[in-house]
């Protein structure tokens, strides 16, 4: 029988790259955007937050649903911005002023201090037959340094000044294809498939 699980997003380019990572293992199931209200997200991580969304669709639809939640993580900012990536530079939400103001924070460090993480929880929610609630979350991890500069036209956020580990550009310069490859979001979908397929395989 077909199963559909929900992803708690409206970005369809979410719901695109997510569900190529996970309809290939998992016959049978679809990955479907759920259309629902978005809760308030007030975890104190990237896990309690991805939880916090599948959750919430999980409750609300009673189908398996899966959520992430993602940032940049700066060694020399306590590994800030973290969950206020997205709003790093006040509520406008704009990703250009978020990366100038990380860029500027930590324009006096020498390369070697520039260490920084994308980090990526992927979290499921399967309601169970006893009505309860089964939980599982994993972080994905994917390494790299800060540029003094941004560069690179490709992706989206702090991709222009981000330099994976390995390679000499920022993830904005990567073919679009190869970062979703390598992405922290990646891992943590990789990670989570296995007890994905335990769950629903
Ligand atoms: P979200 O979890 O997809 O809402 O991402 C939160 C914020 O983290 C985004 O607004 C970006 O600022 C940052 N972020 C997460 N993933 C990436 C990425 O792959 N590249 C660049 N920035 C990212």
């Amino acid at each position: 029988m077909a199963t559909e699980i929900l992803l708690a997003s409206r970005n369809a380019h979410k719901i695109a790259e997510l569900s190529a990572i996970l309809e290939p293992q998992l016959p049978g199931v679809t990955v479907s955007g759920d259309e629902g209200p978005e809760p308030v997200e007030n975890g104190l991580s990237f896990t309690e937050n991805a939880l916090i969304k599948a959750r919430e669709c999980a409750k609300r639809t009673g189908k398996p649903a899966i959520a992430d939640d993602s940032g940049l993580s700066v060694a020399a900012l306590n590994g800030c911005p973290g969950i206020f990536s997205a709003r790093w530079a006040g509520p406008a939400r704009s990703d250009r002023d978020n990366l100038e103001l990380v860029l500027w924070q930590i324009s006096d460090l020498a390369d070697s201090q520039r260490q920084a993480e994308f980090v990526c929880a992927a979290a499921a929610v399967i309601p169970q037959p006893d009505g309860s609630l089964r939980e599982i979350a994993v972080l994905g991890r994917w390494e790299g340094s800060l540029l003094r500069e941004p560069a690179g036209e490709h992706g989206f956020g702090y991709d222009p000044i981000f330099q994976p580990a390995g390679y000499e550009v920022s993830a904005a310069q990567l073919d679009p294809e190869l970062k979703n490859q390598l992405s922290h979001r990646r891992r943590a979908f990789q990670a989570l498939l296995p007890q994905l397929v335990a769950e629903l395989g």
